[in-house]
C-alpha cells in the first residue's frame, strides 16, 4: 500500500513536470486555438537561403515541443518549412497538432491576387491549408519596388475568401498600427484574430497590447530579442545587452539564461514569441520557458527598458500613405 502511495507521488510529480514545459494555447477571437510560442524562419534581407538550413531547424523545433512555425512567403523558404512538417508528419505527429502560420507578401495586395498567392504559398508548402495568413505590411507595392497604393482593407476582403474558401483557418494582420485595424472595424468586416508586430524589451507597446487584449486579438512578437545581442544591435539601440549585470543576476536566480528570460517576460504579457534560431541549442534552450514565473519586481525591471526604440522601422516605405510607425522628426 505503501509502495503504491509513492508510486502515485511519483508519478503525479513527473506529470507536473512535464506538463508545466508544454506551451499553453490562447483561444483565438475565431474560435480556434494558437500554441502560445512560434519558432521564426527569417534569415534576414542579407541572407540567401542555403538549402536546408531552415528544414533542420524546423525539424529540431518540432522535436523539441514546438508546434507552431512563423514564415512568409517573402523569406523564400516556404519550401524548407513544408518539407520538414511532411517528414515530420511521416514520423508521427499529427498535422492537425501543428499550427503554420505565413504572410502576404506586398506585391499581392489587389484584392483578386490573394487568394493566388495563398495558393502558391500552400505549393510551397506543401499543404492543403495553413492555420493563419496574415498580411504582411499595409503597404503595397510592385515588383519593381514602385508603391501600389491598394487600400488594405480591399486585401482584406480577399483575406476573408481566403478563410472562407478553407485555405487558411484563421486570417490577420501584421505591421498594422491601431488605427489602421480600426478602419478594418469600421467596415463591419471580421476583425484580425492576430496582429504580429515588433515586440521587445526596448518596444513593449504596452498602449497596443491593452488595444489587443479589449479587442480579444492576439499579439504575436517579432524580433523577441531586439537589440539584446551586441552583434545585432545598432549604434544607438539603448540597453540592455545579454550580458547585463541585473539581467544575469534575474537569470542565474532561475538557472536560465538572459535571453530565456525575455522570452518569459514577453509570455508573462500575454504575447506570443517568435525567436528565430538555426542553431540546435538555441532552439531547444529558447521554448524551455514554462517552467518558471518572473517575481512582479523583476517584471517591473523588464519593464523599465521601454524605450519605444523601434529595430525594423522600414525606412524605406516612409512616403507610402499606409506607412503604419511613427514617422521620425
Ligand atoms: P530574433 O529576435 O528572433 O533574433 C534572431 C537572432 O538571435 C539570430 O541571430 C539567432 O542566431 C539569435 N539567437 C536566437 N536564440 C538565441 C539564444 N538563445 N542565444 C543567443 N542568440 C540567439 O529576430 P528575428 O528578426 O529573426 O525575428 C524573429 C522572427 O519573427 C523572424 O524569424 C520572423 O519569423 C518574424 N519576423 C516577422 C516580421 C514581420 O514583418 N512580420 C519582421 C521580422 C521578423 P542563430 O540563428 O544563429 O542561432
Amino acid at each position: 500500500m505503501k509502495e503504491t502511495v509513492l508510486l502515485f507521488v511519483a508519478c503525479a510529480v513527473l506529470t507536473h513536470a512535464a506538463d508545466s514545459q508544454t506551451v499553453p494555447k490562447l483561444k483565438l477571437l475565431d474560435g480556434h486555438e494558437i500554441p502560445a510560442f512560434a519558432l521564426g524562419t527569417w534569415l534576414g534581407n542579407n541572407t540567401k537561403p542555403a538549402g536546408h538550413e531552415v528544414e533542420d531547424a524546423v525539424s529540431w523545433a518540432i522535436d523539441a515541443g514546438y508546434r507552431h512555425i512563423d514564415t512568409a512567403f517573402a523569406y523564400r523558404i516556404e519550401d524548407q518549412v513544408g518539407r520538414a512538417v511532411a517528414k515530420k508528419v511521416t514520423e508521427g505527429v499529427r498535422r492537425e497538432d501543428l499550427f503554420i502560420t505565413t504572410k502576404l507578401w506586398n506585391e499581392n495586395h489587389a484584392r483578386d491576387q490573394v487568394v493566388p498567392a495563398l495558393r502558391e504559398s500552400l505549393k510551397n508548402l506543401n499543404l492543403s491549408y495553413v492555420d493563419l495568413y496574415l498580411i504582411h505590411w499595409p503597404v503595397g507595392q510592385f515588383s519593381n519596388r514602385t508603391f501600389d497604393y491598394t487600400d488594405y482593407v480591399e486585401t482584406w476582403r480577399g483575406m476573408i475568401e481566403a478563410k472562407q474558401l478553407g485555405l487558411a483557418r484563421s486570417i490577420g494582420v501584421s505591421n498594422f498600427n491601431q488605427r489602421q485595424i480600426d478602419r478594418l472595424l469600421e467596415q463591419g468586416l471580421q476583425a484580425p484574430a492576430v496582429l504580429q508586430v515588433e515586440i521587445n524589451l526596448n518596444l513593449q507597446q504596452p498602449s497596443l497590447l491593452s488595444y489587443c487584449k479589449e479587442k480579444g486579438i492576439v499579439l504575436m512578437g517579432y524580433t523577441p530579442f531586439g537589440s539584446l545581442f551586441p552583434s545585432k544591435a545598432r549604434a544607438d539601440a539603448p540597453p540592455p545587452r545579454v550580458d547585463d549585470p541585473k539581467l544575469l543576476d534575474i537569470a542565474n536566480k532561475y538557472n536560465k539564461t538572459v535571453p530565456q528570460i525575455t522570452l518569459r517576460y514577453l509570455v508573462e504579457l500575454g504575447i506570443i514569441p517568435i525567436p528565430k534560431s538555426l542553431t540546435k541549442t538555441r532552439i531547444e534552450q529558447n521554448i524551455a520557458v514554462f517552467d518558471f514565473s518572473l517575481a512582479q519586481d523583476e517584471r517591473d525591471l523588464l519593464r523599465s527598458y521601454d524605450k519605444g526604440y523601434r529595430t525594423i522601422p522600414q525606412l524605406k516605405w516612409l512616403d507610402h500613405p499606409y506607412y503604419p510607425f511613427e514617422k521620425p522628426e
